[in-house]
């Protein structure tokens, strides 16, 4: 977790640094008492929450939609069946050069292993960054491997978190990607918009107004209480500079698993610019089976949002099933 430059610090890295990292500081800021459901099972995937997502959990709520996304609970620590630390199978896809080749005509790179919060149903909780992601001295391992595959006309920066690089480091990474012959398209799949607003500062803009190819940008958004002004305000700079501004969410137990959550999380997305893109099942990874919406139950919640909204604010209901080279829809 180190990818974040030491350099005079602006708002966003001075932000991440400041970022609560126990439970007791979490729970004393929020009016929690600290339970026995609670668990500091953290040593793996420790307890990250920035200040700005802080402020739009709902004080005195052990309910709230935002909190239960980033606080560890004892039930992490039981063994599921079925839930593994690697449960789509990527350590199988990483070529060692911080690319994953798992979807045709699309290349994932692993840009950084630093997050700006911490999720805890994340499937990459597990990953080993260390081993996998792309190299400090400039991608250039990276980016060859890229120019010499078949597979590159998409690329897409994964992580982590790629937003966690500065604005140096991504910029040196996208304008050799921009260059990059046979790269048509690029992505960016990030939360840190959502963890820290302030993120989209103007070098970022600048940067993606810059890129000639046209970038996709997909946040990862899962309820409409993480729609704040200051987030709407970032997806209103990113806007313009960028091909399309999409979101993806996971479908989460308590979180947002009913129509009225996700009907409310599609309308507030529209609102600031953003089209929901995927609804993804929950990824089987060891310490998140409680957060498990079953199958039967994602259907049909995905109905009844199709019955209410317009086409275009229903996402797809997807999962992810190793070894096939694009999302299932369910
Ligand atoms: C699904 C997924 C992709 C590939 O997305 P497509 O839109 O299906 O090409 C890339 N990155 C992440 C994190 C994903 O979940
Ligand atoms: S920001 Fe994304 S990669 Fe990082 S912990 Fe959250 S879900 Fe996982």
């Amino acid at each position: 977790m180190t990818d974040v430059d030491a350099e005079p610090a602006p708002g966003w890295q001075q932000q991440l640094a400041q970022a609560v990292r126990t439970i007791e500081e979490l729970c004393e800021r929020l009016g929690l008492d600290a339970r026995k459901d609670i668990s500091p099972a953290t040593d793996q995937f420790p307890l990250l929450v920035p200040h700005s997502y802080l402020e739009r959990i709902r004080r005195g709520d052990p309910d709230d939609p935002l909190l239960l996304q980033v606080l560890p609970r004892s039930e992490e620590t039981s063994a599921t069946s079925g839930f593994s630390t690697d449960p789509l199978e990527e350590s199988a896809l990483s070529t060692g050069n911080g690319l994953i080749q798992k979807y045709r005509g699309r290349v994932l790179v692993i840009a950084s292993g630093a997050c700006p919060l911490h999720c805890r149903y994340c499937f990459r909780r597990h990953y080993d960054y260390s081993a996998n992601a792309a190299s400090r001295e400039g991608f250039r391992r990276t980016l060859a491997a890229i120019g010499s595959s078949s597979e590159s006309a998409e690329v897409i920066l994964s992580g982590g978190d790629p937003l966690s690089l500065s604005n140096d480091k991504l910029g040196r990474l996208l304008t050799a990607l921009d260059r990059s012959a046979n790269v048509q398209r690029l992505r960016i799949h990030t939360r840190f918009p959502v963890a820290i607003p302030d993120r989209v500062d103007a070098g970022l803009v600048a940067l993606l107004q810059s890129v000639t190819k046209p970038l996709t940008l997909v946040l990862h958004i899962n309820h409409a209480n993480e729609i704040n002004p200051a987030l709407a305000n970032a997806a209103a700079r990113l806007k313009p500079n960028v091909a399309a501004l999409l979101n993806q969410s996971v479908l989460l137990r308590r979180v947002n698993d009913s129509v009225t959550a996700l009907g409310d999380l599609s309308e507030a997305l529209f609102r600031a610019g953003i089209l929901p893109y995927y609804l993804h099942q929950l990824d089987a990874v060891a310490g998140a089976a409680h957060f498990e919406v079953a199958d039967g139950e994602a259907r049909r919640l995905h109905e009844r949002m199709a019955a209410r909204l317009p086409g275009y604010l229903v996402p797809k209901l997807v999962r992810e099933v190793p070894g096939r080279e694009g999302k299932t829809l369910l």
